[in-house]
């Protein structure tokens, strides 16, 4: 029994031979039946986009019930995934690597655009759902979740599930803010591409790249934080965040995106085991939503003071080098 519950971390143990045979169900899952010296077990796998086992629910003889819980890591990029000042994953590479073995979702979320995250995307290789904009937007690609109906059966286009307000909307208040207390915030629409590599050191393509927004602005103040400000964007139904820099956005958190995604993969395969990484104040929402929250420390090695939760692991390392040494841990 349990060499078919954990036969999916080997695939090829489960080709057709004199002992094991298989026997299609429907579309989405099929039965495998284990015989050796008299005795039978049989196991039912379910299989996700890409062909991929998700999940199995092996039953012995006597009817018990064994399920292996399919694992989702949801993680920040910018000072997690991403070094804080010159944006690598390499240090992270070991663990990317297993989770590609181990055939686990990596779902990417992140305060970045969607032409950003699609650039990251490709590098790493991941065909996940993503989440953009602290949660202003979920992609998922076409025909991922088969089970609930979300998304056509193309790869290559999306189903949005927008939760953030317009950018135009929200531009608008920004600026009819500055203008009506007279403080001096800057936002990603007052810059150029140029403007916004020099102060994120993003390059001029990738700082292009977040100049192309949905859901929210980011701002910097010119002359020091103001509570003031902050104050009133909350009192005119808008709400503010902050990871490297702050943001002004509707009425969309990471965690209310990452609960979205966890129900639409706990359709498709049943009750999931979740992992979220995050190094900063707008990852709060996000590592509230998961059962093992990691905590990245910032550069200087100190850990976001406002991030406190029960269960939360502190990672050792910053950025790429704490999300690998701690996914690691986790999963080994
Ligand atoms: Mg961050």
């Amino acid at each position: 029994m349990r060499f078919l519950s954990e036969s999916p971390w080997y695939p090829t143990a489960l080709l057709p031979g004199k002992n094991l045979h298989w026997k299609g169900l429907d579309s989405n899952s099929a039965r495998a039946v284990l015989s050796d010296s008299g005795y039978s077990v049989s196991a039912v796998f379910t299989f996700g986009a890409g062909g991929c086992s998700s999940a199995c629910a092996a039953l012995l003889p006597g009817k018990q019930r064994v399920l292996m819980k399919k694992i989702v890591i949801f993680t920040d990029l910018d000072g997690s995934l991403l070094h804080p000042r010159t944006y690598s994953f390499d240090a992270a590479l070991p663990a990317l690597n297993l989770i590609n073995e181990k055939r686990i979702s990596l779902v990417l979320c992140s305060s970045k655009t969607r032409a950003e995250i699609e650039a990251y995307r490709a590098r790493l290789g991941n065909s996940h759902p993503f989440i953009s904009e602290n949660g202003g937007g979920i992609f998922i690609p076409g025909g991922y979740f088969l089970n609930g109906n979300i998304g056509e059966k193309k790869p290559a286009t999306y189903h949005v599930v927008a939760l953030g307000k317009p950018y135009e909307e929200i531009r608008k208040t920004f600026t009819d803010l500055r203008d009506l207390l007279r403080i001096k915030v800057k936002g990603f629409g007052d810059m150029n591409a140029e403007d916004i590599a020099e102060l994120t050191g993003l390059t001029f393509e990738e700082a292009s790249l977040a100049k192309l927004r949905d859901f929210g602005e980011p701002f910097v103040f010119e002359e020091g934080p103001r509570e003031e400000f902050l104050e009133a964007i909350e009192e005119n139904g808008l709400h503010w965040t902050e990871g490297r820099l702050h943001h002004i956005l509707g009425d969309n958190d990471k965690g209310k995106a990452v609960n979205i995604l966890k129900g639409l993969f706990e359709g498709e395969v049943g009750k999931i085991h979740t992992v979220g990484l995050g190094d900063g104040f707008n990852d709060l929402p996000m590592l509230k939503e998961v059962d093992r929250p990691v905590l990245i420390p910032k550069e200087d090695g100190s850990y976001d003071p406002r991030v406190t939760l029960p269960n939360v692991i502190k990672a050792e390392g910053i950025g790429p080098t704490g999300w690998n040494k701690a996914i690691i841990d986790l999963l080994k």
